[in-house]
């Protein structure tokens, strides 16, 4: 069967690998559907020094699948079943992984794709845990953008940020794939919602999706911006992952015991931080990484009862990967690609 693998720093190859053996105990094998590609695919293909991982490696995080085959003792699922992966090789005994916070697992195995095999191949074996149901009226793409993109937000806004309706919230980079997921679920509950693009021609399609004031990052400055719309308030939680660019812009865009909330530094790992700022405003900073799998679900609801819908780019093949990269690499996208591995 078709795999598509990193063999060295920015090469990619299409290989033949043999299909898993048959399942085993609490396991399943998944026909792959549709693979959504993310920023930590472009640090995985470019090269990164502080990954530990052995290549060749079979690419793809985030991805929905069909059950093909059940292994033993596995309830709950049945052949053709459409599911929802979970990026992350958690163990499922330890006290997070049984309170349902998979993603702050004490025995993490790593992330598929990224430190494992990952899911642009034709089938793959899998423990039943890690797999969410896609609801009736999610497809294949939908169940695809749950887990990373999705479910990433879910976590971020709800579960770290805890945002409340009527609150305002700068989100970065609307056009990016969370940032297009988090216009549409701040907007749906209620807040009103500033973003930034990187070129006009993203302004219309942010408002589309609900943003109220779009700015373009590279032609204002957009702290300024949200200290003029909020009439110099700030906002109540700014929603980072572009890191270095924008840090000391995010923080100046706070309110008053305001929240930022960040699951990415596209721009570049290491800022400075003015403490005074922080502590006399009285500002929370809040890391977040991943999801639980209840995130993924929530958002399937939300997609099934046409509340948000997957903002999606391009759909390519595997012979199409590095046109795909580079063009998230350079920000050139609005919303998601999505690889067919079929
Ligand atoms: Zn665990």
């Amino acid at each position: 069967m078709r795999a598509l693998q990193l063999i060295d720093d920015r090469k990619l190859e299409q290989v033949d690998i043999a299909p898993p053996p048959e399942p085993g105990i609490g396991e399943v094998t998944l026909r792959i559907k549709a693979v959504a590609l993310n920023h930590i695919d472009v640090w995985g293909w470019r090269g990164m020094a502080f990954a530990k991982r052995k290549l060749p490696l079979t690419i793809g995080a985030e991805a929905s699948g069909e059950v093909d085959a059940i292994g033993p003792g596995v309830s709950g699922l049945v052949p053709g079943q459409l599911v929802s992966i979970y990026g992350a090789r958690t163990c499922g005994l330890c006290k997070a992984c049984r309170d349902g916070r998979d993603n702050l697992c004490e025995h993490v195995g790593g992330v598929h794709g990224f430190h494992l095999d990952g899911f642009a191949q034709e089938k793959i074996n899998l423990p039943a845990r890690l797999l969410v149901p896609a609801p009736p009226g999610v497809d294949a793409i939908g169940a695809a953008v749950a887990p990373v993109t999705f479910g990433t937000v879910e976590h971020m806004l709800f579960d770290n940020a805890k945002l409340q309706p009527g609150e305002t919230i700068l989100i970065h980079a609307g056009g990016s794939g969370i940032g297009s997921a988090a216009i549409q679920l701040a907007k749906k509950m209620g807040c009103t919602v500033i973003t930034t693009v990187g070129s006009d021609e993203k302004i219309e399609p942010a408002k589309a999706l609900g943003a109220d004031h779009v700015i373009n990052y590279r032609t204002d400055r957009f702290e300024g911006v949200v200290r003029k719309i909020t009439k110099k308030k700030g906002v109540d939680v700014v929603f980072e992952h572009v890191g270095k660019d924008t840090w000391a812009g995010s923080m100046f865009s706070l309110k008053r015991g305001g929240r930022l909330v960040t699951c990415g530094s596209t721009s570049g790992v290491s800022t400075e931080i003015n403490l005074m700022m922080l502590f006399q405003q009285q500002l929370k900073l809040l890391g977040s990484f991943g999801c639980r799998m209840e995130n993924m679900a929530n958002a399937m609801q939300k997609m099934a009862a046409g509340l948000v819908r997957p903002v999606i780019d391009t759909e390519v093949d595997f012979q199409s990967i590095d046109a795909a990269l580079k063009r998230m690499e350079g920000r050139d996208v609005f919303g998601k690609i999505i690889l067919h591995v079929g």
